[in-house]
């Protein structure tokens, strides 16, 4: 990998980077990964939504949230509703995967990137990720189409399977842009639809344009863990007309617009955001640039401390804007990974592993995979370290 030829003139130890944490984030007994960070905005537009009676999955905030997502990301379309996970399912849906299907993606995701493959009854078939991104890498991408499918009829099939690979979701991980620009291209070429999981990557931008609006659908996360959350929430946008509205009408039940009249023409979903949660999303958002700013502060007295030692920082691929959402590191080995994480988080500070491997788990173990030599290494050495807004004074009002 690219980093290992570097310089390393300073050996840091565990109990160095504790104290180093503890000075980020002064004022607390227990620091955690990342923490929401709320003021009165918040408070004002949830309360707006309770003496409204709108609370449920019609009302302005709802409104408001999609319009902010379509200025904010450029996308013509966004959709709001109840979660990440959701709105990679109906993405899916609408990308056209079916079941027995093969969908790519990275072994190195979070869970809920295969369990909403696995609710279509589709499977996951795993690609190695780029050691500097750490998410999907485009050439191992192309590595495995030239390899191991065929086309016919352009649709690509993968050869051993004869499964028809229906879709491609690389991940932004962390809030690290993929070279997606590069999968895109690859993806088009064996007529491959690209779904990108951004839950991670809010504000992140490749060659200045939002990660998620580079495929022909893109899913983010507002969840309690994200950058930014509305408790639980999520957002699907597209630039395509057809696929904005169907996803639309497939998270409100597919009910056909009518006065009073019940009627559904398809077997839709109750994902459709509420309007509470949509309140909160839309005084975060207001928020957001300044907690990017934040955020990559901090990832910047962290890359200045780890410089030329025997830990890599992980900073943002060239090209992009990471939002910083998680800040990690790498470590020599498995072994001091975990004397760090046994130290940090039994003296205060929560730090964290990297997911383990998709294919680990009994149900994605019998997938397809080219190997995943990058990701079996940054799944060994990986750390989290605390990334939450750090407060510059200790008064948060507005
Ligand atoms: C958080 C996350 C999701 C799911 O989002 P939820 O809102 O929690 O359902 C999906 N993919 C990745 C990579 C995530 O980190």
């Amino acid at each position: 990998m690219v980093y290992k030829n570097k310089l390393v003139q300073k050996n840091i130890s565990k109990e160095e980077i504790v104290s180093f944490i503890k000075e980020l984030y002064p004022n607390n007994d227990f620091i955690p990964l990342h923490a929401p960070r709320f003021s009165n905005k918040e408070k004002e537009y949830v309360l707006d939504t309770i003496e409204s009676t709108y609370v449920s999955s019609v009302g302005k905030y709802v409104d408001q949230f999609e319009e902010i997502m379509c200025n904010y990301t450029g996308a013509k379309y966004a959709i709001a509703v109840v979660n990440g996970t959701a709105a990679l399912h109906i993405s899916l849906i609408l990308a056209g995967v079916k079941q027995g299907d093969l969908v790519l993606t990275q072994a190195l995701s979070f869970i809920a990137t295969c369990n909403a493959i696995s609710y279509i009854g589709a499977e996951p078939c795993f690609i190695d990720v780029d050691p500097v991104s750490m998410g999907l890498c485009p050439s191992s991408l192309e590595t495995f189409l030239q390899s191991s499918t065929f086309i016919k009829n352009e649709v690509c099939y993968e050869k051993e399977s004869g499964k028809k690979i229906s879709a491609c979701v690389p991940m932004h991980t962390f809030g690290f842009p993929i070279e997606i620009d590069k999968l895109v291209a690859i993806c088009s070429k064996f007529f491959i639809p690209v779904v990108e999981d951004a839950a991670e990557s809010i504000g992140s931008t490749y060659k200045n344009k939002c990660t998620g609006t580079f495929g022909l659908l893109g899913t983010y996360s507002f969840n309690g863990n994200k950058t930014i959350t509305c408790g639980g929430g999520g957002i699907v946008v597209t630039n395509d007309e057809n696929l904005g509205k169907m996803a639309k009408h497939l998270t409100t039940q597919a009910k056909v617009p009518h006065k009073w009249n019940f009627f559904h023409d398809h077997i839709g979903y109750n994902y459709r955001c509420p309007n509470i949660n949509a309140a909160l999303a839309c005084a975060q958002l207001e928020k957001l640039e300044e907690i990017i700013s934040n955020k990559r502060v901090t990832a910047n007295l962290y890359n200045d401390f780890f410089m030329n030692s025997n830990i890599h920082f992980n900073s943002e691929p060239n090209h992009t804007r990471s939002n910083y959402w998680l800040n990690s590191v790498l470590f020599e080995s498995i072994e001091n990974r975990d004397l760090f994480l046994e130290y940090s988080n039994t003296n205060g500070v929560m730090t964290r592993p990297i997911w383990a491997l998709m294919h680990r788990m009994k149900m994605f173990e019998n997938c397809l995979h080219d190997g995943l030599k990058n990701s079996i290494d940054i799944e060994s050495k990986l750390v989290n370290l605390p990334s939450s807004f750090r407060e510059l004074n200790s008064i948060v009002n507005e």
